[in-house]
């Protein structure tokens, strides 16, 4: 029997366990999934457990950005993002990656989202640094703004890009929404709609709930529009294939969350 499990705090309503659980089911896996409520504190004894009963674990907030200090090996993308999301458990070795950053290529690429830049990514927390870190490797001009403008600046020199005032939006051709806002506030979005371009792409990693205010806005503005769910799935089933070399279908897996989201909310 394969263990697997995401670690955080709170963690109780994370979609993981549901999308997980799908996705083992429709591989033929038998393994189980879950979600362990890991303060900072109690990671290091956490990761012991992890060390010696489980393949894998996913982490989420606070510890994407605390754990690697503890980890036997972390890949060069994480340590270059500063986060790591999924840790491997071989041979009594941990063994972490980021699968945020390839997960949200893969999802636009699935979605039909044009990789074009320049690029605008709201926020400087630890999903903004891995959509930077993603389309920066993809070529793309990419603008770093946050509402704390020194996080922004020091971000953008970190990765070599550009910090920048929000009103540059209406230049950009793809916005990223890797804030928090929106976050279980349906009526708050981090860009006045007065600012989205006239063309282009606008993608939300905030998924509670599914159709943000600022989706909302841009789609009424005429641009493409992706919600945080595929990213989801697709980082889920990225982490998988590292524990088990299978990849899952991430359709199926967006397909576990929403149901789960629909129960949620
Ligand atoms: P962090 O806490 O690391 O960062 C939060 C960011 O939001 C910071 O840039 C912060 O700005 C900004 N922010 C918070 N409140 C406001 C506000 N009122 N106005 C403007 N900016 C604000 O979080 P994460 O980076 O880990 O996550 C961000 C979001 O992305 C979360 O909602 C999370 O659920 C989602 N996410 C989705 C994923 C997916 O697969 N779809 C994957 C990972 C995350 P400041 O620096 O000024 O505080």
């Amino acid at each position: 029997m394969l263990r697997f499990a995401v670690l955080g705090h709170p963690v109780t309503h994370s979609l993981s366990p549901a999308i997980h659980r799908h996705a083992l089911g429709s591989l033929g896996l038998r393994g189980v999934y879950r979600a362990l409520e890991t303060p900072l504190e109690r990671l290091p004894e956490r990761l012991e457990e992890v060390r010696q009963v489980y393949r894998g674990v996913n982490l989420t907030l606070p510890l994407k950005e605390r754990a690697w200090e503890l980890l036997d090996w972390v890949s060069p993308e994480a340590r270059a993002i500063g986060a790591v999301n999924t840790v491997l458990s071989a041979g009594g070795c941990l063994l972490g990656f980021n699968t945020d950053a390839p997960g949200f290529l893969e999802a636009l690429k699935a979605g039909g989202i044009p990789l074009q830049g320049p690029a605008l990514v709201l926020g400087a927390g630890g999903a903004a640094r891995a959509v930077a870190f993603a389309l920066r490797g993809s070529g793309l001009e990419v603008w770093i703004w946050n509402r704390t403008p020194e996080r922004a600046q020091a971000l953008a020199a970190e990765l070599g890009l550009k910090a920048v005032p929000l009103e540059r939006a209406k230049e950009a051709r793809l916005l990223v929404n890797a804030t928090s806002v929106g976050l279980h506030a349906p009526e708050e979005t981090p860009l006045p709609a007065e600012l989205f371009p006239e063309a282009g792409a606008a993608v939300d990693l905030v998924y509670r709930p599914l159709w943000t205010r600022f989706l909302r806005e841009a789609k009424a503005k005429g641009l493409l529009v992706q919600t945080g769910l595929p990213m989801l799935a697709w980082q889920g089933a990225l982490a998988l294939q590292i524990w088990t070399g299978l990849l899952p279908d991430p359709k199926g897996m967006e397909r576990a969350a929403l149901e789960a989201l629909g129960e949620a909310q």
